[in-house]
C-alpha cells in the first residue's frame, strides 16, 4: 500500500472531519468497568478501568477517537475527584486500577496538578496505577504522582508504530527517540511502561501491518517497556472513514491479531496483551468468532500460547 495520501492529515484536517462528539457529565466519568488482568507479578487480578470525563488530549492523531468522550474546555475544579469517588465503590475487590483519562494524564489541561495529591489518597488502597502518558508529557510530574502513591505507577505509551513515515503521518508529533526517552526517564526511576501498538494502521497492507506490530513489539522491549497492548486500528473518527474509502487503511482481521499476539508472546520478554475491545469489528466469520474471542483472552490472561483455531473460513 502507498504512503502517498491525497488528503494533508494534518490537525486541522483531521478535526475538521470529525463527527460529533458525545455528550458527557463533566463530574461523572463516561464509563467504568471491573475485569481481570494479569498483573506484572503474574497474577490474574481484577483491574478497574475509570474513563475519566476531561478535556481533550492536546494531540490530534489521526487514528484517534478518544476524543469522542471529552470535553472541549478544561472540566471544573474538583470534577476529576469526583469522578474517582463515585467510581471506586464499585471497584472495591480491584487490586489495579486504570486512570484513563483519553489522553495524559501528566497534561495538566485535562487533569489538574494541584489535585494529584488527593487522586493519590483515594487510590491508596491499590497495588497498581496505570495511567496514559504521551512520551512528550512524561516528566518531572509523573515522579512526583509517582512519590504520592503507595501502590506501583505504570505509565502506559502509545508507540503506535515504529514504521518511520507511518509514523510521522499519524500526526502523533512524537519521534522513536522522544518514546525511548520516555521509557528510560521512566525506568531510571523504576515506574514500568506499557506501550500501546497499532496492528495496521493507515498506509499499509495485511502483511505489513503485521511486519511493523511484529517489529514495533521488539523495538518496545528492547527499548525498556514490561507490557505491550496491540490495538487493531478501526475506523470511526471521521478521518479513517475517508482514508478507507479512499483505499488508504483497511481493517486489520483476526487472524493478523492472533498472529501477532502469538508471536509477542513467543518473544519472552514481557507481558503482551491483544486488545479485545469491540473485537467484532475485525471479524469475517461467525462460525469461529467465538472461539478465537475465547481464545484471545485466554492468552492474555496466561500469557502461554495455545493451539491455533482451525476453522474453514
Ligand atoms: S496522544 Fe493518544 S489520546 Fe492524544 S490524540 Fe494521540 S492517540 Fe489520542
Ligand atoms: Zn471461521
Amino acid at each position: 500500500m502507498s504512503n502517498d495520501s491525497v488528503f494533508p492529515l494534518d490537525s486541522e484536517w483531521i478535526v475538521s472531519n470529525r463527527p460529533k462528539r458525545n455528550k458527557i457529565d463533566p463530574l461523572k466519568p463516561y464509563d467504568w468497568i471491573v475485569e481481570k488482568e494479569l498483573s506484572f507479578d503474574r497474577k490474574i487480578k481484577d483491574t478497574g478501568t475509570i474513563f475519566l470525563s476531561n478535556k481533550e488530549c492536546s494531540f490530534k492523531c489521526l487514528m484517534c477517537d478518544l476524543w469522542k468522550n471529552t470535553t472541549i474546555t478544561s472540566t471544573p475544579p474538583g470534577a476529576i475527584i469526583n469522578q474517582i469517588n463515585l467510581t471506586l465503590p464499585y471497584m472495591k475487590k480491584a487490586k489495579q486500577i486504570k486512570l484513563y483519562n483519553s489522553g495524559s494524564f501528566f497534561d495538566e489541561k485535562s487533569i489538574p496538578f494541584d489535585e494529584y495529591q488527593k487522586i493519590a489518597s483515594l487510590i491508596a488502597g491499590f497495588e497498581t496505577v496505570i495511567v496514559e502518558g504521551h512520551p512528550r508529557l512524561v516528566n518531572k510530574k509523573s515522579l512526583y504522582f509517582n512519590d504520592l502513591l503507595s501502590g506501583d505507577l505504570e505509565v502506559a505509551i502509545g508507540l503506535e508504530t515504529i514504521h518511520p513515515e507511518i509514523l510521522r503521518k499519524l500526526n502523533k508529533k512524537m519521534t522513536l527517540q522522544d518514546f525511548s526517552k520516555a521509557v528510560r526517564f521512566l525506568s531510571n526511576h523504576q515506574i514500568r511502561s506499557r506501550a500501546f501498538i497499532l496492528l495496521r494502521p493507515p498506509f499499509m497492507s495485511e502483511s505489513e501491518g503485521v511486519y511493523w506490530a511484529k517489529k514495533s513489539i521488539e523495538f518496545a522491549f528492547d527499548n525498556g517497556v514490561e507490557c505491550c497492548t496491540v490495538i487493531p486500528v478501526r475506523p470511526g473518527n471521521g478521518a479513517m472513514d475517508l482514508l478507507m474509502a479512499s483505499g488508504d487503511f483497511s481493517k486489520p482481521s483476526l487472524e493478523s491479531l492472533e498472529e501477532v499476539l502469538d508471536f509477542g508472546i513467543a518473544l519472552g520478554a514481557g507481558r503482551v496483551f491483544a486488545d479485545t475491545w469491540d473485537l467484532e469489528l475485525f471479524s469475517t466469520c461467525d462460525t469461529c468468532f467465538d472461539e478465537r474471542r475465547l481464545r484471545l483472552e485466554k492468552i492474555n490472561l496466561s500469557q502461554e500460547q495455545t493451539e491455533q483455531i482451525k476453522c474453514s473460513c
